[in-house]
């Protein structure tokens, strides 16, 4: 459910996480550190997810010492999403499988430059309506322009500024 992480060597060197370090400037924290749930290392400010291949070689020995819960990890724990993406609509359930995987697939993109962007529920409500959680605003959003870029509808997006929670609203009939 939180993604499957299929990562290959060449994106992940190739990209740079911009939103991953920027959510965690403020915070300062020992490095290297490891989230003792999903794995991912916080380095040089920003977390990514390890590579065991090429660690290996450079680091033989590299274990990060500190051990915590990555943000993303602490918000699955507790259950506070970041951001909602409301489905719903008869296209949506004649298309449910196909939307599904539009989701996956963008969720997985955007894993490549944020590991901490991750889908922490699907739920479904009846045929035609399904809510989806996520652990950062941006990674809500980005499913917004995803879906209205691949099948058209109406999307809302409304942002709080105040707690930094986004609603993004699809539907088409
Ligand atoms: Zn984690």
């Amino acid at each position: 459910m939180q993604g499957q992480k299929k990562y290959t060597n060449q994106t992940f060197t190739k990209r740079v996480d911009h939103e991953a370090g920027r959510h965690h400037t403020a915070r300062a924290m020992t490095e290297p550190a490891v989230c003792k749930v999903c794995g991912d290392v916080y380095a040089d400010r920003r977390w990514t997810v390890p590579e065991p291949e090429a660690q290996s070689e450079k680091h033989p020995h590299f274990r990060p010492a500190t051990q915590v819960v990555c943000p993303a990890c602490q918000r699955q724990e507790e259950g506070v999403p970041s951001g909602y993406v409301y489905l719903e609509g008869a296209f949506f359930a004649a298309h449910r499988d196909e939307i599904k995987r539009l989701i996956q697939n963008e969720i997985e993109r955007t894993a490549v430059k944020n590991p901490l962007a991750r889908m922490m529920e699907w739920e479904d409500e009846g045929t035609e309506k399904a809510t989806i959680t996520t652990t950062t605003e941006h990674l809500a959003q980005r499913l917004g322009h995803a879906l209205e870029k691949a099948f058209d509808g109406e999307v809302r997006y409304d942002f709080s500024h105040e707690n930094k929670l986004a609603r993004v609203y699809w539907r088409r009939g």
